[in-house]
C-alpha cells in the first residue's frame, strides 16, 4: 500500500496468510529516519565521512551533495552501494565510523505506543528486525525505544546480509535467516525505494509507513482482527 492515510480493509489485506512481519527501524519504528531527516545525524555523520571527496566542507552540505549524486546517478540506487562503488567505502568501514561518530542518545526517542505495537505484531507473527544501519547503532537505538532484542526473531543488518536494501541480496539473507519465503512476509518500512518496492518485486506485501504512528496504526487494526 501507500502512503496515503491505511484504512483498516487494506490493513487486514496485507497482512492476512502472512506468517514474518520485517520491520525497518529508522524513520519506522522510532522518528527521524536517515534519509527522511537531512538534517540529523546520519546525514551530518555521513556528510563528515564525505566531504573531503565531494569537495564541500560543511558536513551538512557535503551531504546534501552526496544526496543529490545518488539520486542522479540511477533510481533505486543506495547511498551505502554508492559509498561503495564510487569511494571504496565499503559497509563494514562506514560503519565503524558511524559507531564512533553518531550520537543517537542525543535524539532517539521511543514513539508513545511502539512497544505495544510490537506485543500485538508478536502475538501473531515472527517479527524480523532488518535495517541498513550498523549493527551495533541499531542495538544501541533499540535500547533507547526500550525495545528488547529479543522481540525478534532475527535482526539483519546489511553488515551481516553482506548487502545493504533494497538489494534482492538483502531480502534473500532476511528470509533465509527467519526460516520462511518470500510470500509469507510482510515488509514495513518508510522507504519506498529501500524496504517496499524491492520486497514487493520479490513477493512480499508491503505496507508502506509515514513513521511509527502508522506502525501503531497498524496494530490497532490486527488487535481488533485478533479478538
Ligand atoms: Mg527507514
Amino acid at each position: 500500500m501507500t502512503s496515503t492515510e491505511p484504512n483498516p480493509a487494506s490493513i487486514l489485506a496485507t497482512f492476512e496468510g502472512r506468517d514474518t512481519v520485517v520491520f525497518d527501524l529508522d524513520g519506522t519504528l522510532h522518528g527521524g529516519g536517515r534519509d527522511a531527516d537531512p538534517a540529523g545525524d546520519s546525514a551530518r555523520v555521513t556528510g563528515l565521512r564525505v566531504r573531503h571527496l565531494v569537495g564541500v566542507d560543511d558536513p551538512f552540505g557535503a551531504f546534501a551533495a552526496f544526496d543529490r549524486m545518488v539520486r542522479a546517478a540511477r533510481p533505486g540506487m543506495s547511498k551505502p552501494a554508492a559509498l561503495s562503488a564510487w569511494f571504496g567505502i565499503g559497509l563494514a568501514e562506514m560503519n565503524r565510523f558511524r559507531e564512533t561518530h553518531e550520537t543517537p542518545e542525543a535524539h532517539v526517542r521511543p514513539h508513545p505506543g511502539i512497544d505495544a505495537a510490537l506485543d500485538v505484531f508478536g502475538s501473531r507473527f515472527r517479527l524480523v528486525l532488518a535495517t541498513n544501519n550498523s549493527p551495533r547503532l541499531a542495538r544501541r537505538i533499540l535500547r533507547l525505544l526500550g525495545i528488547a532484542e529479543d522481540r525478534f526473531a532475527v535482526v539483519v543488518a546489511a553488515e551481516d546480509a553482506g548487502a545493504p536494501k533494497p538489494a534482492a541480496a538483502f531480502f534473500a539473507h532476511v528470509v533465509k535467516a527467519a526460516g520462511t519465503s518470500y510470500d509469507r512476509c510482510v515488509s514495513v518500512g518508510d522507504g519506498l525505494v529501500t524496504d517496499i518496492e524491492p520486497a514487493r518485486a520479490l513477493g512480499f506485501a508491503t505496507y508502506h509507513v509515514r513513521g511509527p504512528r502508522d506502525v501503531v496504526q497498524a496494530a490497532r487494526v490486527l488487535r481488533g482482527m485478533l479478538q
